[in-house]
């Protein structure tokens, strides 16, 4: 259905003043009249959940809040609203409420890599930064549910100095991401002098964005917003679309202002059970992203937030979404897929296996349609000199940084780390030995 049809469908049902479209167009007029009641949900979409139903639901609100906005709720299709994708992402669920055993608070362990209220410094060269901790529209599958939409938690202008402080004492951060709950949520002008404080320190090169804004209130990307971003390059935004539902006319309009404002614009989805866990869904979201020019970027595996277990699908689905798009679709139009390891381990791509095997002079590797073909490796092969002290090597791990205080894998394929095993802090093994040394 077409937005503009069911936007006149919303119209007749939402607050006084929305039958006009520069009010509807207002984004400070659609937080004004957000949705944040089941029944007034109900009105607006003329369904009815049952007894037993509504006090589970009046149950999750009570544990995560409940707000849509009338835009994004007018995108929901009341006739078949169980299975509508917008519906689903937006309102509540009674198996929220379920906790399972392996659910997490906090399954990302951000609060633990936080040196500073607001800031999760994980990476070694970068930072998110929580600026805002409310969002036009509470998405049901937030990872961040612990803290997001909790009024106690949103951030003091004493907390925002303290992570600028600290984003300015730690020379290795490059790359500052802008986060919230929705940094969008902000006005215009503490925006601004955020993203000013950040092109004032030396060792920050660029600033990213992420923001639900032109999927779930897209009138809040402004020409006067767009403006003030350009402004502050190089910055980036990261948009968050789950299904092509979301991608209406007034959602392109948006984007489109922020391209033609010269912002960079990637699109992180999360893969989630009842939305988009199918491959024609998530071909049709790609192709429609880069159409807007907005490039996939993440994949996401549903977190083990807790509440999340009726989103979650196996990781085997999100790589069969992935071998449908590889070669099917356009190279830059297939994001990574990632799973963000529990305990603030990081994203960890996860892909389909195209090596079929590997001998000393070949890779025998297979192709999106099943064809099976060798490539030869170079007969000679003569790896370039590296003493690792050059001002690039030094950059690659960041000012501050060791190779060997992050290199994993990588640092044991460098010819001068020390480093030539990574062994679990808990193998017995080598706590026996460190417990009961041999004589020498
Ligand atoms: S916009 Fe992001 S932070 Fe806000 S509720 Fe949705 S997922 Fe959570």
């Amino acid at each position: 259905m077409n937005v503009n049809e069911t936007r006149l469908e919303a119209v007749a049902r939402c607050p006084e003043g929305a039958d006009d479209p520069t009010r509807w167009r207002d984004w400070r007029w659609q937080l004004r009249n957000s949705f944040t009641s089941l029944d007034d949900v109900e009105k607006a979409l003329a369904i009815e959940f049952d007894e037993a139903e509504r006090v589970l639901l009046a149950e999750t609100v009570r544990h995560f809040p409940l707000s849509v906005t009338p835009y994004y709720l007018s995108l929901i299709d009341a006739d078949n609203f169980r299975s509508d994708p917008v519906f689903r992402q937006a309102l509540p669920s009674s198996e929220e409420i379920v906790v399972r055993d392996h659910d997490m608070k906090d399954p990302l362990a951000e609060d633990e890599d936080s040196p500073v209220a607001l800031i999760t410094h994980r990476y070694p060269d970068r930072v998110l930064f929580r600026v805002s901790n409310t969002c036009s529209m509470y998405c049901r599958h937030c990872t961040r549910k612990r803290t997001v939409g909790d009024t106690s938690c949103a951030p003091t202008s004493e907390e925002l100095d303290a992570a600028l402080d600290y984003i300015r004492s730690a020379p290795a951060v490059r790359d500052v991401l802008l986060s919230g709950g929705d940094p969008l949520m902000l006005s215009d002008g503490r925006l601004d002098e955020i993203l000013t404080e950040l092109d004032a320190i030396e060792h920050v090169e660029v600033v990213r964005l992420g923001t639900r804004m032109p999927a779930v209130l897209p009138y809040r990307i402004t020409d006067e917003l767009c403006e003030i971003l350009a402004k502050h390059q190089p910055l980036w935004l990261n948009t968050h679309f789950n299904h092509p539902a979301e991608l209406t006319p007034d959602a392109e309009e948006a984007l489109a202002r922020l391209a033609d404002a010269g912002i960079p614009l990637g699109n992180q989805t999360v893969l989630l059970a009842g939305v988009n866990d199918c491959s024609r869904i998530m071909l049709r979201l790609v192709q429609r992203l880069v159409a807007n020019r907005v490039r996939p970027y993440y994949l996401y595996q549903c977190d083990l937030s807790e509440g999340l277990s009726h989103f979650r699908t196996p990781v085997g689905k999100g790589i069969e979404i992935i071998e449908s798009l590889i070669g099917h679709t356009s190279g830059f139009a297939v994001p990574t897929y990632v799973v963000d390891a529990p305990h603030g381990g990081g994203k960890i791509p996860v892909m389909p296996n195209y090596i079929v095997s590997w001998a000393s002079d070949r890779v025998v590797l297979r192709n999106y349609e099943g064809v099976i073909c060798t490539y030869r490796e170079p007969d000679e092969y003569k790896r370039a000199a590296c003493t690792e002290e050059c001002e690039d090597c030094e950059r690659s791990v960041g000012k501050g940084c060791r190779a060997t205080d992050s290199g994993g894998v990588a640092g044991l394929m460098r010819e001068c780390d020390p480093v030539d095993s990574l062994v679990p802090n808990t193998n017995a093994r080598y706590l026996r030995r460190e417990a009961e040394p041999a004589d020498d």
